[in-house]
Parts: C-alpha cells; sequence; structure tokens
C-alpha cells in the first residue's frame, strides 16, 4: 500500500502528513498511470489547467462514468461528486432527459452550418423567461460569450476601456487576463505570458466592495470606459458574495458615464435561479453572458442584450462575431431538456432548501467545534473556506496560508468518497440529483474530515 500511496503521491512526499490521514488512501493507480500517458500528450497532462490537482494531494483522477450525483474513476472508486463539471450539471450526470434528447437530435447529424430549428426552440426558452435580455447570440463557450460581450460594448460604446474587478474571472479572454497592480486605481498587470502590454493597458482593475476606486476610475478615465464587467456572484476565487448596494452603485455609476454593465453570468446564469443573478437581485445589466448550464453539459456560450444593443452585432451591425459550430443542434438539444427542467414550478426553492441545509448544518457542525471555518453559500453554490471572517467579499480577504487545510481535506474527503474541485480557490455545486440520503453521507464525511483537518 505504502509503495503505491508514495508513486502516487511523488512530488508531494516531503509535506504528505501521512499521521493525520484517518483512512487509507484510496487506489488511484489506473488513474495515476493514466496521467502519466496524457502528460506526453497534453502540456501538465490536462486540457484545462485545474484539472491536473497542482493545489491538492496526488495526480487527477480519470473519471469513467457519472449518474446522478455520482461520479466513478478509472479505478472504480465512487464519489458523490460536489464539482458538477465545474457547474453546468444542474440536474446532475446522464440526466436521462437530457440524455435521451441529445440521442434524438443526433439521428438527423451533428451539424450543418445553416439554421435549426432548434435555435428558435433554446432562445424562445430563455427569452420568453427572462426579462433583462430581448436577443440572444448563442457560441460555444463561456470565454467566448465574453470576449464577444466586450467587443459588443467597446463598438457600442465606441470607446476601448472596461473595468474588471480583481477576483472575478472571465475565461481566457486576453483583456481579462489581467490582475490588479498596486494602487486603488490601476492598469492591469498581464496573469499570463503572451498578451500584449497594450491590451492590459486597456483594462482597469479595481477591489470588489469598493465603491471609492470605483469612483476614481470613472473620473480619471471620463468617457473612456466601455464597460464595467463583474461577476454579480464572483465564483471563482472563492465566493465573494457582494452585497445589493454595491451592484446597484455600479449600475448606477454605469448609466450616468454611459458605460455598459455587463453580468458575467457563465456560472450564476440559470443556477441561481432562470434569470440568474439579474432575477435574484433584480439589476438590470445592459449585456449578459452565459455558459456552463446553458448547454445542458454540451459546450454551448451565449450573450444577450436588449434588441437596440444586440441590433450592433453582425450582420445586422457593424461588430463582427462568429462561429463554425455556434448553435450547434445537439448542444442547442442538451440545452433545451435541461433549461425545460429547470421552469418546472419549485425547482430552485427545491434545490436551494436542500444547499440551505446541508450548508447550515455543516456550520453548525464547525462552529459548536470553534473550527476557524465558514460555508459561504447563495442557491446552490457552496464554498469552504477557512477563515473566522463574518463575510469575505474581497479577493484580498482570502488567506493563502488557509489553503493548506483546503488540501488537507480535499484528500480525507476523497478517501471518503467525495470529489470536490481540486482548489480550495473553487466553489462547489449541489443539483437536483443529489439525494437526502447521499448529502447526509457527505456530511459526515465532511465532519470526519474537518476533525482531522483541525487535530492538532
Ligand atoms: C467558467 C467561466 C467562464 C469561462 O467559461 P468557459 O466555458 O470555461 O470558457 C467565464 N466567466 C465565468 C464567470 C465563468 O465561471
Amino acid at each position: 500500500m505504502f509503495d503505491s500511496f508514495k508513486k502516487i503521491f511523488s512530488g508531494n512526499e516531503g509535506d504528505l502528513p501521512v499521521t493525520t490521514t484517518g483512512k487509507p488512501d484510496i487506489s488511484r493507480e489506473k488513474s495515476a498511470e493514466l496521467f502519466e500517458k496524457a502528460k506526453t500528450y497534453f502540456p501538465g497532462g490536462v486540457n484545462s489547467p485545474v484539472r491536473a490537482f497542482k493545489s491538492v494531494y496526488g495526480t487527477p483522477l480519470f473519471i469513467q462514468k457519472g449518474d446522478g450525483c455520482h461520479v466513478w474513476d478509472a479505478d472504480g472508486n465512487q464519489f458523490v461528486d460536489f464539482c458538477c463539471s465545474w457547474g453546468p450539471l444542474i440536474l446532475g450526470h446522464n440526466n436521462a432527459k437530457v440524455r435521451e434528447k441529445v440521442i434524438e437530435v443526433m439521428q438527423h447529424g451533428m451539424s450543418f452550418g445553416a439554421p435549426t430549428a432548434l435555435e428558435n426552440d433554446l432562445a424562445e426558452l430563455i427569452l420568453k423567461n427572462n426579462k433583462f435580455i430581448e436577443k440572444i447570440r448563442f457560441v460555444s463557450s463561456g470565454t467566448e460569450a465574453v470576449m464577444s460581450a466586450i467587443r459588443l460594448a467597446r463598438g457600442y460604446t465606441k470607446r476601448d476601456k472596461i473595468l474588471k474587478f480583481e477576483g472575478c474571472y472571465h475565461g481566457h479572454v486576453d483583456a481579462l487576463l489581467v490582475k490588479a497592480g498596486s494602487g486603488l486605481v490601476t492598469f492591469g498587470e498581464t496573469s499570463s505570458a503572451g498578451i500584449p502590454k497594450a491590451f492590459a493597458d486597456e483594462t482597469i482593475v479595481v477591489s470588489l466592495n469598493d465603491r471609492d476606486a470605483l469612483k476614481k476610475a470613472f473620473e480619471e478615465f471620463k468617457d473612456q470606459i466601455a464597460a464595467v464587467i463583474i461577476e454579480p456572484i464572483p465564483a471563482n476565487n472563492g465566493l465573494l458574495l457582494q452585497e445589493k448596494e454595491f451592484l446597484q452603485f455600479i449600475r448606477e455609476i454605469c448609466t450616468e458615464n454611459k458605460t455598459l454593465l455587463i453580468f458575467d453570468e457563465v456560472i450564476s446564469g440559470f443556477r441561481i435561479s432562470f434569470e440568474g443573478a439579474a432575477g435574484y437581485y433584480q439589476i438590470k445589466p445592459d449585456i449578459i453572458t452565459y455558459g456552463k448550464i446553458i448547454g445542458g453539459g454540451m459546450p454551448v456560450g451565449a450573450y444577450g442584450a436588449s434588441k437596440e444593443i444586440m441590433s450592433n452585432i453582425s450582420p445586422e451591425g457593424a461588430v463582427y462575431q462568429a462561429g463554425t459550430l455556434s448553435g450547434n443542434p445537439v448542444a442547442m438539444g442538451a440545452g433545451i431538456a435541461q433549461l425545460s427542467e429547470l421552469l418546472r414550478l419549485g425547482f430552485y426553492r427545491d434545490l436551494n432548501n436542500k444547499t440551505e441545509e446541508f450548508v447550515a448544518s455543516i456550520q453548525r457542525f464547525a462552529t459548536a467545534r470553534n473550527y476557524k471555518f465558514k460555508v459561504f453559500s447563495v442557491g446552490s453554490i457552496f464554498w469552504f473556506a477557512f477563515t473566522d471572517l463574518e463575510h469575505v467579499r474581497k479577493a484580498e480577504e482570502i488567506d493563502p496560508t488557509s489553503m493548506e487545510k483546503f488540501k488537507l481535506m480535499h484528500r480525507e474527503l476523497l478517501n471518503r468518497g467525495i470529489y470536490l474541485g481540486p482548489s480550495g480557490y473553487e466553489v462547489g455545486f449541489i443539483s437536483s440529483a443529489h439525494t437526502k440520503v447521499e448529502l447526509e453521507k457527505a456530511k459526515r464525511a465532511i465532519f470526519e474530515s474537518l476533525d482531522l483537518v483541525f487535530r492538532k
């Protein structure tokens, strides 16, 4: 046992706290073998960086199948999955309605590069049930949606600068892979190699929950800011829940300055409510981006706005945006099937209540034992934070050293059949397929893991 354990955790051997492990590590040999092979094919062995388990123990689990709230890895281990493909799977894995619709559509071919009725159907489903947008354009990922929304905002306002918030993630768009420099209002510094400084110079970065910084930015760059982009429910760097008043303040300052407000709802769209965070807070942005849930597990993104703003998109307007596989019929089918389920009466109420109970009972456990641990949550999104702050609203308020505790917890949870995204900065998701029984099981595993993490 120890040999394979050493092999799997090589690279972490020195800091592997063997003695705090309450359970033997599950077998991860097949996954480790697959990862060795994958490393010869892909940079870092993966096709998206966070999958590489750089922030937690061991090598990535290779998933063989998913059903309901469970996934199984290549070694045959079963887990209750709280990653849910990073959010898209709000109905859980292998949902029968989604699967059947996909199979039905696939019988007739997989792509035409010409319009299909399925695009109309998904658009109608969304637009009829969302008062914040009047027209939509489908693309193939969240990144693409954001990239297009920004081009649209720039084309519409005839301005170049974009303002974003530290701690919000908007996909791997060049102009948004920037982080704050020092100072209240700063031009971004690129957070990836390969991005021209000139691009980062068009992006202003300010802290979340900071009205003064926002005011100062609008003074300093008067009539230059095309758009302010925010995750209204920032959920890619912990769960940095904002006060409604702050979001309203952003809305007002944008309106005053004829700057467009973009809500990046790639995570929160169809998650917090069918109308996403815009509906939850009742704040109307000018452009909304979607991804993740909208495609039912297939690659779909979208951006929407008023008819007037959307009329600037080609071929109607001068802002060019296109896609060979945009509105792909199979992906549209998956989206239609999934979103139809979300419109059922009580869907969100049940999902959110279930999550609230789960989260509250974990918090009660941690509080009773005086653990420096908080579960933040909204709707069916939750985040485990090793902090004693009442609220965490800014990226700077997250203590990086607390991630060591998450790392321990992640391993203990895997050993107890619970799969969380492999980083303490990532949130967890609960789907309608998470049954009370499985959530109880997960709670017990979480309690045991917390006891081990905080054992001194
Ligand atoms: C996931 C995400 C993106 C990027 O979407 P991809 O489909 O991964 O390109 C953009 N914005 C937010 C808020 C996201 O959560």
